[in-house]
């Protein structure tokens, strides 16, 4: 049978906020454990929350930029669970009155555009962080990120791949990071998603039941989680079995899943409105003078990449999936007028690079000045395209200007006639074989003595010169 796979996704996005949300503690990462942190944020019994404006400012940026309706009257409610990471015994969240409601994102799959449906944002506070590891007589909490604002973002189960649930996140985290709701490092876990996947027979209308796998925090889990388990469920099927509706955890290091709770041992949240806590109405003047504020957004400048720099939009969206990216081409193509091959170099060899040496695009050692350098240094003929990517390299290692590696290189292209008619006359004499060859008519030879000549000179001959000046 041929099977279809159902992907809803549930995704938390720390927010960029100055401030803790219910306290004026740091919101910054980091910092050694429990010091950024006060009554208020470890659940001192007699503390009252109060709300942080710039919270629901985001909340709202980041629906209006997802295409959702922001609700007028909005509330917050507890949720209740034991756990030590939560000193108060429950989280403060929205049950019923979410911020944003029946948003979508746009998606574009093998040139195809699908919408991939939001069905609410909602804000709540994050938890603090448990430590095992580095205690064998206990673990040990650190409450810093208590208290660290979120929204939560639900989709519809709308995705049918782990390609189409990519290029959602992918989406996603273009807008959150062009409107600065969230930095969105994954790798500092601003950014997670829950997985809720289930199969049914392509065709099908009816959904098949639903597992869900919490807390993925990098994109290569989530894409390698969703393949294991939509292959786990058609394999349970196909043997005859049947799919329980329950939480999974994933093991990324093993590629595996293991079952954690079912439904009927899943727990009950006791939601009810936080007493603490007036309900917030938002008017229209907030939310327009918030929609007012919204930079461009990724697929605008996608689209303006296009008309203005008249790159690919392959280019142009592979540029925007990064905002930091996106600055830097703009910035290099203010100084040169050959976009198309800044894009180039962006595209190939410096994200390359950056995988490579494993850094972030914010780590680039030179300015994107120093890259339109480098490309006019090409077009102008200066230097070689294969010594071009000789200064390249250096300019990651140094983050010195591309000018100046050159000068102290010496790596110009050699251009004196009578110097190159020097290494001519030397490799005609050391390639008898292929002079010869040449000679008797086999034009191809040429070309081997053209390459001799540019390994003699490493590079930084004139090919056509050299070319001419053999023949
Ligand atoms: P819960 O609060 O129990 O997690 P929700 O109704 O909020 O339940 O749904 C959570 C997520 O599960 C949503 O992203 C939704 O799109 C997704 N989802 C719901 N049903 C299915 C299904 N049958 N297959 C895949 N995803 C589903
Ligand atoms: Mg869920
Ligand atoms: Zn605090």
């Amino acid at each position: 049978m041929n099977y279809e796979v159902v992907i809803g996704l549930e995704v938390h996005a720390e927010l960029s906020t100055k401030s803790k949300i219910f306290c004026s503690c740091t919101n910054e990462f980091g910092g050694l454990p429990n010091t950024h942190c006060c009554p208020g944020c470890i659940g001192m019994p007699g503390t009252l929350p109060i709300l942080n404006r710039s919270v629901v400012e985001y909340a709202i940026k980041a629906g209006l930029a997802t295409n959702c309706a922001i609700s007028k009257y909005t509330k917050y409610d507890r949720k209740n669970y034991f756990y030590p990471d939560l000193p108060r015994a429950y989280q403060i969240s929205q049950y019923d009155l979410p911020v944003c409601v029946d948003g979508f994102i746009e998606i574009e799959i093998g040139g195809v555009k699908k919408k991939v449906r939001i069905e609410r944002i909602h804000i709540e506070e994050d938890a603090g962080k448990l430590v095992h590891d580095e205690w064998d007589t206990g673990s040990l909490v650190d409450y810093n990120r208590s208290g660290v604002p979120l929204v939560e973002i639900v989709t519809r189960p709308d995705m049918r791949s782990a390609e189409e649930a990519r290029i959602f996140l992918e989406n996603l985290k273009a807008i959150l990071q062009f409107t600065e709701v969230s930095d969105c490092k994954m790798q500092e876990g601003s950014l997670r998603a829950d997985v809720n996947i289930s199969v049914r027979p392509k065709g099908s209308e009816k959904l098949g039941v639903r597992t869900e796998m919490k807390n993925l925090n990098s994109f290569r889990a989530i894409i390698r989680a969703i393949e294991a388990e939509a292959q786990r469920q058609i394999d349970e099927i196909e043997s005859g079995s049947r799919i329980y509706r329950e939480t999974r955890r994933w093991d990324d290091s093993k590629g595996v899943s293991y079952s954690m709770r079912s439904k009927e041992e899943a727990q009950d949240y006791r939601y009810f409105p936080e007493p603490d806590l007036p309900p917030v109405i938002i008017n229209e003047e907030w939310v327009e003078g918030i929609r007012q504020s919204l930079p461009e957004l990724p697929e605008a400048r996608k689209n303006r990449y296009i008309q203005e720099y008249e790159i690919p939009p392959y280019d142009a969206g592979l540029i925007i999936s990064s905002k930091v990216l996106s600055e830097f081409f703009e910035k290099a193509c203010s100084k040169t007028a050959n976009a198309k091959a800044v894009s180039n170099w962006i595209m190939g060899d410096l994200l390359r690079i950056l995988k490579e040496r494993i850094m972030e695009v914010e780590d680039i050692p030179f300015s994107p000045e120093c890259l339109a350098k480098m490309v006019d240094l090409i077009d102008k003929g200066t230097i070689s395209g294969t010594i071009a990517k000789k200064v390249f390299e250096r300019m990651f290692d140094s983050g010195k200007d591309p000018e100046v590696i050159v000068k102290e290189e010496g790596l110009e292209v050699v251009t004196d006639e009578g110097a190159l008619l020097e290494v001519v006359r030397k490799i005609i004499i050391n390639n008898p074989g292929s002079v010869t060859d040449y000679m008797g008519g086999k034009k191809k030879a040429l070309g081997f003595l053209i390459g001799q000549a540019m390994k003699e000179t490493k590079g930084r001959a004139d090919p056509q010169l050299i070319s001419k000046l053999l023949i």
